[in-house]
């Protein structure tokens, strides 16, 4: 076995796609400090810039002195507290759905959401470029796991008729793709799901907060409601700037995750002055909405920047404006390049990305400005 792994590790360094991790010594922002080094970030998941919001940071403060700083237990224990319950349902209420229940990670929701609603016998169709967590959620689920090509609904759909005979069938996608940044084609995959009779599941990590005239994601953008998306799932470390993760729907589906989704029930709850500061994340949505249009600008100039530049962006709308650039080590030359000109963009390999396919996967923040996005583009113009 240790023979096995050194050989594998040696492959990966071979093969340029050997992982390192950076070591921060400052917050999420516009800039980072790694070591000595002050860089331009344009890779955080941190869309709208409150990672590192003053209100948000007063309020874990001032809550982690109210309710100490672990959670102490699992939910079903004694870790479920005042601020817990505060946050299903203010995010209930957010997503316009009955109710709401807190994960500790969009992972952790993933794999639940499928333990609880499916088994053996079952079918599972997830679009071939789902978050890992998914794939592995209906992995994991015991029920049969077909991919259908991305933002296919035909394929889907064809895949679907094949298996009309099963009685449970759950389709699952993401609503804003994490390595491509496009879109789902949400109102079409409803529309097939409700003729051929399957549950379909939406995870928003990354259109939670971002899309929507109120940030409430990519279902408001597409104007779906519960009825046409019955589960819902949202991350609140990305956008929200915090931690952990919810799935929205109706009373029978929380109920049912809360007893059968193994990934609820044994684990321990995020702390509870965690969960206080992204009740004020959620709130930043409202009190301070010119984030999103801010944020939508800058996508807007960067993308005219790039056409001008006649770099090769791919069709997204959202944060996530990816540079394909192919071999891996093409895109890890380039991501060195650009930070030893002070920005920080990190490559994308396989086999989070499928082989061929490597890029860069750079994204905005309503935290940038305009400037900065300027000296991005800079830096691709010298380098790209
Ligand atoms: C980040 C992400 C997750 C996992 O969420 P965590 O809270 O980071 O575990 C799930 N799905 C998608 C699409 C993601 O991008």
């Amino acid at each position: 076995m240790q023979l096995r792994l050194q050989q594998r590790l040696q492959e990966r360094r071979q093969q340029s796609l050997y992982r390192q991790r950076l070591t921060l010594s400052s917050p999420q922002g516009a800039e980072v400090q790694i070591g000595t080094e002050r860089l331009l970030c344009f890779c955080s998941n941190d869309y709208l810039g409150l990672a590192n919001h003053p209100q948000v940071i007063t309020s874990l403060q001032e809550n982690a002195a109210r309710y100490g700083v672990g959670s102490g237990a699992s939910h079903l224990v004694v870790g479920h507290s005042g601020p817990h319950q505060e946050l299903e349902e203010a995010l209930a209420e957010f997503t316009g759905r009955p109710r709401a229940l807190l994960f500790s990670s969009g992972y952790m929701a993933n794999i639940g959401i499928m333990a609880a609603l499916l088994k053996r016998g079952d079918a599972v169709f997830e679009d071939r470029l789902n978050h890992a967590s998914l794939l592995d959620g209906g992995l994991l689920s015991g029920a049969r796991l077909q991919r259908f090509r991305h933002n296919d609904t035909d394929h889907l759909k064809q895949l679907l008729q094949q298996r009309a005979d099963v009685e449970g069938k759950l389709v699952a996608t993401d609503g804003v793709f994490s390595m491509d940044g496009d879109s789902a084609p949400l109102g079409e995959l409803a529309t097939v799901c409700a003729e051929q009779g399957a549950l379909l599941v939406v995870d928003d990590a990354h259109g939670f907060g971002v899309l929507g005239a109120n940030g409430a994601g990519s279902l408001e953008q597409a104007g779906l409601s519960a009825r046409e998306v019955p589960v819902l799932m949202g991350t609140l470390g990305k956008a929200l700037g915090t931690g952990g993760a919810f799935v929205a729907g109706d009373e029978d589906l929380i109920e049912g995750l809360i007893q059968f989704a193994r990934s609820y029930i044994y684990t321990t709850a995020i702390p509870p002055a965690l969960v206080a500061a992204t009740l004020v994340s959620l709130e930043l949505l409202t009190t301070e909405a010119w984030r999103r249009p801010h944020l939508q600008q800058l996508i807007a100039r960067f993308r005219a920047g790039a056409e001008q530049l006649g770099l090769p962006l791919m069709d997204s709308q959202s944060p996530i404006q990816p540079l394909l650039v192919g071999d891996a080590d093409a895109a890890l030359r380039l991501s060195e390049k650009l930070r030893s000109d002070g920005v920080l963009v990190s490559a994308i390999r396989p086999p989070t990305v499928h082989a061929g396919t490597a890029r860069l996967r750079i994204t905005l923040s309503a935290a940038h400005n305009e400037d900065q996005v300027d000296r991005l583009l800079d830096a691709l113009q010298r380098h790209a």
